[in-house]
C-alpha cells in the first residue's frame, strides 16, 4: 500500500520518523517533492482565502499526492499537543477536516493523533486502520525506530547552520515549516550561508531556554511554536547576535501576537530586527533586496559600534 506523506508543516521535524515508521510497518511511504510553484497553486485553489500560507501549502502537497502520485492513502499528522501543557495552533486541529474536503472520494486518510491522551510515540497515536491490521508488537518496534530517527533529526537541526567565523551572527525566528521549506523561505538559510553569516535557529536554542518561564508576561504562552520563537529571540539577545530576522507566514494568527512581543523585547536590547512576511505572492527580488540591505546595515553597525 502506497501512503503519501505531505512534505509540509511538521514534516520538517518529524517527517523522516514517519517515513521510517510506515516502512517498518510494511507500507511504502511516498513523500511529495519539495514545495514548488505547483504545490502552492494547488493549495491556494483548494483552501479558503483566510487560511495561513503553510496550511495552504500542506493542502497543495495533499492534492499533489492524490492527483499526481495517485497514492492509496494520505498520511495526515493531527498534532494538537506534542509537549506537556502546550498546544500546536488550532489550524492543526482542523487539518483532517480540511484534507477530507480536497481528497478524491473514497481515498483514505491515516491520522497520527497527538493530544493530551495520546503521546507522540504511543501506539494510541497511530491510526486505528493500522492498529487493527498489525500486531501491537510490530507497531511498538516501528515506533521505537521512528523515535530514534526523530532524535537524529533533532540533533541534525541543532547543529550550527552556517559559518563559524567571527563575522556576523544572525538569529532567525520562524516556524519550522517556513524556515526549512526552501521555496517558502526563499532559501533564507542558503542565502545567509552564502553571505558567510553565522546563523542561529530556534532548533539550536538550548532546552533550558525553551523550558524557562518567559519573564514579563502576565500569563504563559501556550502555543508550542510561538513559545519556541519567543524563547529563541531571548536566547539570541543574550548571545548578543548582530541582528534577528523574523520570517512570518501571511495569515498566521499566533504569530501576529508573538511577533509583536518579540519586536518589543529585541528593541529593549537594541538588536536590529528584519521582519519578512511570506505569502504566495512574495517576490524573490524584493526579498533579496531587503535581506541584502539588512545585512549591510548590521555589518556597518558592527564595524562602527564594535
Ligand atoms: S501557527 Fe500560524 S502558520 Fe502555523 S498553522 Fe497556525 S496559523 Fe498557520
Amino acid at each position: 500500500m502506497r501512503i503519501g506523506i505531505p512534505r509540509a508543516l511538521l514534516y520538517h521535524w518529524y517527517g523522516k520518523a514517519w517515513e521510517s515508521f510506515l516502512l517498518a510497518c510494511g507500507f511504502t511511504p511516498v513523500v511529495s517533492p519539495p514545495t514548488g510553484r505547483r504545490q502552492v497553486e494547488l493549495g491556494v485553489r483548494a483552501a479558503q482565502d483566510e487560511i495561513c500560507l503553510p496550511v495552504k501549502v500542506f493542502m497543495g502537497h495533499v492534492r499533489y499526492l492524490a492527483e499526481v502520485e495517485k497514492v492509496d492513502a494520505v498520511f495526515v499528522p493531527h498534532q494538537i499537543q506534542v509537549e506537556k501543557n502546550r498546544f500546536i495552533c488550532p489550524k492543526f486541529m482542523g487539518l483532517p477536516d480540511m484534507v477530507r474536503a480536497v481528497l478524491p472520494r473514497g481515498m483514505p486518510m491515516l491520522l497520527w493523533l497527538n493530544d493530551r491522551q495520546r503521546h507522540l510515540w504511543s501506539v494510541q497515536a497511530v491510526d486505528g486502520q493500522i492498529r487493527r491490521k498489525l500486531p501491537k508488537e510490530k507497531i511498538r518496534r516501528a515506533l521505537s525506530l521512528a523515535r530514534q530517527v526523530a532524535s537524529e533529526r533533532w540533533t541534525e537541526l541543532a547543529q550550527a547552520a552556517g559559518s563559524q567565523n567571527q563575522g556576523l551572527q544572525i538569529g532567525v525566528i520562524a516556524h519550522p515549516y517556513c524556515l526549512y521549506d526552501g521555496h517558502l523561505s526563499m532559501d533564507l538559510l542558503g542565502r545567509l550561508r552564502a553571505a558567510d553569516v553565522q546563523v542561529l535557529t530556534p532548533e539550536m536554542t538550548p532546552d533550558r531556554w525553551l523550558q524557562a518561564k518567559i519573564p514579563g508576561l502576565n500569563k504563559p504562552l501556550f502555543w508550542t511554536l510561538g513559545r519556541r520563537i519567543m524563547a529563541a529571540a531571548l536566547y539570541y539577545a543574550e548571545q548578543g547576535v548582530d541582528g534577528v530576522i523574523h520570517l512570518a507566514a501571511f495569515g498566521c494568527g499566533p504569530e501576529s501576537v508573538v511577533g509583536e512581543l518579540v519586536a518589543r523585547r529585541l528593541q529593549e536590547h537594541g538588536i536590529p530586527l528584519l521582519g519578512l512576511n511570506l505569502d504566495e505572492h512574495t517576490g524573490e527580488a524584493g526579498f533579496a533586496t531587503r535581506l541584502e540591505a539588512f545585512l549591510d546595515l548590521v555589518t556597518r553597525r558592527k564595524s562602527c559600534c564594535g
